[in-house]
């Protein structure tokens, strides 16, 4: 009898040891696309069984924010408004009217260096298109339509509203950030155990890696293209880089690129690229370009104002760290062209 009940028990111990091993085992699960122009990585972790269908959704929530803010959709939140500019306020989604509230607190305060409404001006200049050099009167026409003070927000009635013909919103300087942040949230609601979500140059990290440490995230050289800057080791939260090698054309030896200045209806000039670390994926996002447009020594400023880490490359290769991130980190540009 003694004999029995003691199998009985290590049946049971055993049992409840694969059942526990079970339950903490931890799986990787590895999505890539390209949604929103840009590629897209979802990496998940987390209990057998229960990662696949996480890394699914999170593409699947990418997907549905594409929808709601591609400008070239017809049916798109952005087309609508934009369709609607100088005649009548649109209802939009919830996440839209938020990541357009965002939008325009950022290019309050950036003095509009960062502005959502940039639209006619990337419209001119090609970029989601044909690219191309605009005409100086052009530009001129456009650079008119673009001013954030004309984007109306009615939180209450849930609507956008352009006050005039011809405006247009382009929310692709903090969509992704936002998007990145979205779908980190949606991942954590899910009950993964650790995640990447990564957009372009938009990164969220969930929680640190279960194979121990914390994510290595490498930044680009704006102009090696196979060499990094700097490899940084970040635990949760969120960093993005603007830069002027992620989407350009070179016509007569000068580099057009897809960062404009709403102060003079090109792109910006004086950098290269701005790595922002910030609490939140839509700040990390929009700071890093309303930075780039401020240039070396406003955009630095700015982004100490903002409390958030940053390292910022000018297009001659002279780099700024705040000294956050100056004490553990070491960038080196190296050759610069
Ligand atoms: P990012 O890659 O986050 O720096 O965002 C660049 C994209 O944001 C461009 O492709 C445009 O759609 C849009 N954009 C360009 N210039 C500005 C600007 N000054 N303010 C806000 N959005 C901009
Ligand atoms: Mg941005």
């Amino acid at each position: 009898m003694r004999r029995w009940l003691a199998t009985v028990a290590a049946l049971a111990a055993t049992a409840f040891l694969i059942f526990f091993w079970w339950q903490h085992r931890t799986e990787r699960v590895e999505r890539t696309g390209v949604l929103m122009d840009t590629p897209v990585r979802v990496v998940v972790y987390a209990s057998p069984g229960k990662a696949e269908a996480m890394a699914d959704a999170a593409i699947d929530e990418v997907s549905r924010l594409e929808n709601l803010w591609h400008p070239d959709r017809p049916t798109s939140d952005v087309a609508q408004v934009n369709a609607a500019a100088g005649s009548r306020a649109v209802t939009v989604a919830p996440e839209t009217l938020q990541l357009a509230s965002l939008a325009r607190e950022v290019a309050e305060d950036s003095g509009g260096a960062f502005d959502p409404t940039i639209g006619p001006l990337v419209r001119a200049w090609g970029f989601g298109g044909e690219h191309r050099v605009p005409s100086v009167a052009e530009r001129e026409q456009a650079r008119a339509l673009v001013d954030w003070r004309a984007l109306q927000i009615d939180t209450q009635a849930g609507t956008l509203y352009l006050a005039h013909p011809g405006m247009r919103i382009d929310l692709g300087a903090i969509a992704k950030g936002y998007a990145s942040r979205l779908v980190r949230e949606l991942l954590q609601r899910q009950g993964a155990k650790a995640g990447l979500v990564q957009l372009g140059g938009s990164v969220a990290m969930l929680g640190d890696r279960p194979e121990g440490g914390k994510w290595q995230i490498a930044v680009q050289h704006p102009r090696q293209a196979d060499q990094y800057l700097t490899v940084l080791s970040l635990g949760s939260g969120f960093v993005d880089t603007a830069g002027d090698y992620q989407r350009y054309f070179i016509q007569d030896g000068v580099r057009y690129h897809h960062i404009l200045d709403p102060a003079t209806g090109a792109p910006a000039r004086g950098m290269a690229s701005v790595t922002v670390l910030a609490q939140q994926g839509e700040w990390a996002d929009a700071f890093a370009t309303a930075a780039f447009v401020l240039g070396m020594d406003r955009g630095y400023q700015f982004l100490l104002d903002h409390g958030v880490e940053a390292i910022l490359v000018s297009d001659s290769g002279q780099v700024k760290v705040t000294p956050g991130l100056a004490k553990d980190v070491k960038v080196d540009v190296g050759r610069w062209p």
